[in-house]
């Protein structure tokens, strides 16, 4: 971890573009936070994020096209060569007096002024690939090397400013694989009561990226140590023990798709309608939640490793075609942890379910070659619940044998159901 790897690093041309311009006018201007930290371990950034002494007007004067994106917080994106680069005036922030926001932002002219309101020493770094320099007044770079979050300043004032920074803290651990700080860590519990202050999106955002990170098991027990979990996610943090820690192997042996982990995470725990709605309660899509739903309900597929055919059509019909590669991760992944010796079994029956499903049975009342108006045209009867049922009938008849869903056949099984029921 060296000032070369800053030096050779391959900055997208835009980027420099930007940085020239403003330079030229004599603005100071510097790659900071995420990619600066990034570079530095070796890993491609996701983005760039320009910081620039001069002012939102003073970059819209710079540039021929500029979008004003959040011009109060300081931020605009100048539109270079169909490029958009994000460009932000340093700032300082006034007092935090809600736990969530500063009250105020002022605009500096001073990068250390700028990097001190950053949250861990590792985001709050800069760089200036013009003039080689890098601005460091934190021992980002010394953390970097030692793999270690630490505060910018007191850990105790920056978590009471601003709530979600535990949370962060944690976050940046797993995906980076650092460890806290001790001090940093010992702040997250006297803090405890600012996180739940925090608005349950951001706090969902953050958990993502931890669940999603390749170390999401460390992610999640540094969560229960800490405290933070209890306050987001009760159902796994007062989990027992042993419960809790297969939860989270599940989770880490899922492949990293946020409805999968979840569902690999709190099958064991809440099922079905519950865990959707803890979805729901977390801000997540509904689609997400949906599905978290489904997933939960039919995860314990190891239980069904001697069901019939007709019996696996159900659960195909009661999931839906698209859910069963998902569903089939995290069943894996939980019998994985939890009953390996199982496992081959399980992969007998998901290659079962494969077949079934690669065969095209009819799945639902949609897909039966009777339509409704054909069911009434057969029964003689007129819209009536009577129809309902006999298209619940007919699709029962078809998952249990798939070959009978051709018109006449179906027409047949009808009149008998009708002449059953009438007798
Ligand atoms: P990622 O690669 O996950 O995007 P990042 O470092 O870019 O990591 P962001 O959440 O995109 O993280 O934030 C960008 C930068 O803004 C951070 O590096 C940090 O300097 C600063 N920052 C973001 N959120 C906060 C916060 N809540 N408090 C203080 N500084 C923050
Ligand atoms: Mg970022």
């Amino acid at each position: 971890m060296t000032l070369e790897q800053l030096h050779r690093a391959d900055i997208p041309r835009p980027i420099l573009d930007v940085l020239h311009q403003l330079r030229e006018r004599g603005f100071a201007v510097f790659l900071v936070g995420g990619c600066v930290r990034d570079i530095l371990r070796g890993v491609a950034p996701k983005d760039f994020d320009v910081a620039s002494s001069a002012l939102p007007q003073e970059v819209q004067g710079a540039f021929k096209k500029v979008i004003p994106t959040g011009i109060q917080h300081g931020t605009v994106t100048v539109v270079i060569g169909g490029n958009h680069v994000e460009v932000t005036t340093f700032r300082s922030e006034g007092d935090y007096l809600d736990g969530r926001r500063p009250s105020s932002v002022t605009f500096e002219r001073d990068i250390t002024r700028d990097l001190s309101r950053r949250d861990f020493t590792i985001n709050a770094m800069a760089y200036d690939p013009i003039g080689r320099e890098l601005v460091d007044p934190f021992g980002g770079m010394a953390d970097l090397q030692a793999k270690l979050i630490r505060c910018v300043r007191s850990p105790l004032e920056r978590f009471s400013e601003d709530g979600l920074r535990p949370l962060r803290a944690v976050r940046f651990a797993a995906v980076l694989g650092f460890s806290l700080d001790p001090a940093t860590r010992d702040a997250i519990p006297p803090t405890l009561p600012i996180f739940k202050k925090v608005a349950l999106e951001r706090v969902r955002e953050e958990f993502v990226k931890l669940l999603l990170s390749p170390r999401a098991e460390l992610g999640l027990t540094l969560l229960q140590e800490t405290g933070l979990l209890e306050v987001f996610l009760p159902e796994l943090a007062g989990a027992g023990e042993d419960a809790a820690r297969l939860a989270r192997a599940a989770a880490q042996a899922a492949p990293a798709e946020v409805e999968i982990r979840l569902a690999a995470l709190l099958a064991d725990l809440v099922r079905g309608a519950p865990a959707r709605d803890i979805a729901l309660r977390l801000k997540f899509p509904t689609k997400t939640a949906d599905t978290l739903g489904v997933l939960t309900e039919h995860a314990f597929l190891e239980n069904r490793t001697g069901d019939s055919d007709p019996s696996l059509r159900r659960v195909l019909a009661q999931v839906g075609p698209a859910l069963l590669e998902p569903l089939l991760a995290a069943a894996k992944a939980r019998v994985e942890v939890r009953q390996p010796d199982r496992l081959p079994a399980f992969l007998g029956l998901q290659d079962r379910l494969r077949a079934l499903l690669a065969a095209k049975p009819p799945l639902t009342t949609k897909e039966l070659a009777l339509s409704g108006k054909d069911i009434m045209t057969t029964l003689g009867i007129g819209p009536s619940p009577q129809v309902g049922e006999a298209t619940r009938f007919l699709l029962e008849a078809v998952l249990d044998d798939p070959t009978l869903n051709e018109s006449e056949r179906l027409k047949g099984l009808l009149k008998t159901w009708q002449a059953g029921k009438g007798a």
